[in-house]
């Protein structure tokens, strides 16, 4: 059989520990004897970036906006016990969020379903994805312990020195804590057009909600500028495809989320995408098998597992001793990224290739062949748990057999 051939590179960004395993095994067994694998290659194992100081995290991020799709690994974000580990220059942001300021994205996070592990939400059949605003807000506070009595106040001076408010936000009478924060137009915009977007490629309906009853001008203005975005540069679009853009308080959503069947993209403000996103997670069964991409508003996407690297098991592994580590987030990062290069060059074969290798790995879960953390969740009679190159080499048999 030929294998099939890819017109473009993908960006494929490697990183650390058990993932960096796992890595390897996917290209292997599930990609190499299929494909004639394009990619222009960053290596953002902690050795590297501290050998570049990081640049090698800034150049995988450039060569994304290049070629417009990438796969990463996950990588350790470093902290003071890390930096002794590996003998760090020092202490490195998280290319996490180097990446995505760079390109400016939104972080979209949606469950892999399979029939034999049933949410804890009875009425979920589909995916909900998770839009989470990953900018401002109390993620960029000033906040304060408020020791004693006295006035705190809210002041803002234009850049010509003119003081446009300056208003009292409570007299305290006892101790208590205060906080200031904001967000700016263009980063609600983007995330607006992104969530669009992302609507449109997946072909999902699109909700956001926030507490606008409540916060009459910051979450007002988040809500009004997505419906500007929507009126101006979507509708169109979205009646075209049959989308509906929804917009309600937060209250409803979280209660409307709840009796739905899933099968839409949920938008929400940082800290409500923080928290809904590990609901969802976890109603969803595991860690394990939740896929992330970060999608820029000019249309980059970027495609990784919601995990981190492993390390307990990467720990195990080191020593000799055998692991179980479940590969479908990272191998479902790989697939949503050559669907992706397939789709944006008019590569049928490739769409069709990771399509296939989507379903060969649901079947072989679902056919009771699991790594041990899915081991408790899976409702089958029969289970059979794998190691880690193990589960990798079954999904390779489901496909070799798939017409
Ligand atoms: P983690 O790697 O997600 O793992 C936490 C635990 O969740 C594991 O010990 C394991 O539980 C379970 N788990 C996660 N993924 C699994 C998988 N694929 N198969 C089976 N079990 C899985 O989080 P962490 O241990 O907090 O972080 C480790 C490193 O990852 C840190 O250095 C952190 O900086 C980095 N990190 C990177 C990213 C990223 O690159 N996107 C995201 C998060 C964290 P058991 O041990 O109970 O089996
Ligand atoms: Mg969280």
């Amino acid at each position: 059989m030929s294998k099939i051939t890819m017109s473009t590179p993908l960006v494929e960004i490697n990183g650390d520990e058990m993932t960096r395993i796992i890595w390897d095994y996917i290209k292997e067994h599930l990609i190499l004897p299929y494909v004639d694998l394009k990619t222009e290659y960053y290596d953002l194992s902690l050795p590297e970036r501290d050998k570049t100081d990081d640049q090698i995290t800034v150049a995988a991020a450039e060569a994304i906006k290049k070629y417009r799709v990438g796969v990463k690994c996950a990588t350790i974000t470093p902290n003071a016990q890390r930096v002794e580990e590996y003998n760090l220059k020092r202490m490195y942001k998280s290319p996490n969020g180097t990446i995505r300021a760079i390109l400016d994205g939104t972080v979209f996070r949606a469950p892999i379903i399979v029939s034999c592990i049933k949410p804890f939400v009875r009425p979920w059949v589909k995916p909900i994805t998770i839009a989470r605003h990953a900018y401002g807000d109390i993620y960029k506070c000033q906040e304060f312990r408020v020791p004693t009595s006295g006035k705190a106040e809210i002041k803002f001076t234009a850049e010509n020195g003119e003081v446009l408010y300056n208003e009292t936000v409570f007299d305290f009478k006892t101790p208590g804590v205060l906080m200031g924060m904001y967000n700016k137009d263009d980063s609600i915009i983007s995330f607006a057009r992104a969530c669009f977007n992302y609507a449109l490629s997946t072909k999902q309906d699109l909700w956001f909600s926030t507490k606008d009853t409540i916060s009459k001008k910051y979450d007002h203005t988040f809500k009004d500028l997505f419906q500007e975005v929507y009126e101006k540069e979507y509708k169109a679009d979205f009646e075209t495809h049959g989308l509906e853009y929804f917009y309600t308080l937060i209250d409803d959503a979280v209660a409307r989320v709840m009796r739905s069947e899933g099968g839409f993209i949920w938008a929400c403000k940082n800290y409500d995408g923080d928290v809904m996103s590990d609901m969802v997670a976890s109603a969803f069964g595991s860690l394990a098998m939740m896929t992330s991409v970060l999608v820029s508003p000019d249309g980059n996407f970027e495609y990784e597992a919601a995990h981190g690297t492993v390390t307990r098991h990467y720990y195990k592994h080191l020593k000799g001793e055998e692991t179980s580590t479940n590969s479908m987030a990272t191998l479902f990062a790989w697939t949503g990224a050559l669907k992706k290069r397939g789709e944006l060059d008019n590569n049928q074969a490739l769409v069709d290739y990771a399509n296939k290798m989507e379903q060969a790995a649901l079947t072989t879960i679902e056919s009771g062949y699991v790594t041990k953390d899915l081991a408790s969740l899976v409702e089958l009679e029969n289970i059979h748990i794998l190691n880690t190159e193990g589960f990798i080499l079954k999904i390779k048999e489901f496909f070799d057999t798939m017409a």
